[in-house]
């Protein structure tokens, strides 16, 4: 399995969480506004809905190209726990490999708020289990930072609303 960000349960109708399983039994499933945490960005970055998906993370400064923006921090989690978190109401999970997962939700300095893009300003870098969203060219500020999410096809479309010129219509690939 490549790396790719989960999200395949993201477009499934799931039952309303009570705040017991919410807080106690997922812990850090955090559904609300992004928690961005400036001290550990390498640039000023700044957060507000995106016209993509619900919040967006966006430049406050101009990014050169080939600059590492942000680590995709978050707890490690293994294949199991990561299905035991798919049923929250949003996923901030990355898969590594077919054994590993970064959840965002618990540890998340907000990259777990980067939103997809078939044209993306950013790539993913793995170093050492470590995920790194490296500008792909200049990123002027203001611009929405994204990413290709990278997931696979399985039979179900997740749509896309990037709402660039080359947008696929869907997230996951047809490799
Ligand atoms: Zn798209």
């Amino acid at each position: 399995m490549k790396n790719a960000k989960c999200l395949e349960n993201d477009f499934i109708d799931k039952p309303e969480l009570t705040a017991f399983v919410r807080e106690v039994v997922l812990p850090g499933s955090s559904d609300v506004v992004p928690k961005l945490d400036l001290r550990s960005c390498r640039y000023d970055l700044t957060y507000h809905p995106s016209p993509i998906h619900r919040w967006g993370i966006f430049a406050a400064e101009n990014i050169p190209a080939r600059r590492t923006v942000i680590e995709y921090t978050g707890q490690k989690i293994d294949a199991r726990e990561t299905q035991r978190r798919l049923f929250r109401q949003h996923m901030y999970i990355f898969r590594l490999n077919r054994k590993w997962a970064i959840d965002g939700a618990i540890g998340g300095i907000g990259a777990e708020f980067i939103n997809h893009s078939c044209n993306p300003n950013l790539y993913v870098r793995l170093r050492s289990g470590r995920i790194f969203l490296i500008s792909c060219r200049r990123i002027a500020s203001g611009e929405e930072l994204t990413y290709d999410y990278n997931i696979l096809y399985n039979g179900v479309d997740i749509p896309c609303s990037c709402g660039t010129k080359k947008c696929r219509g869907i997230i996951n690939r047809k490799a």
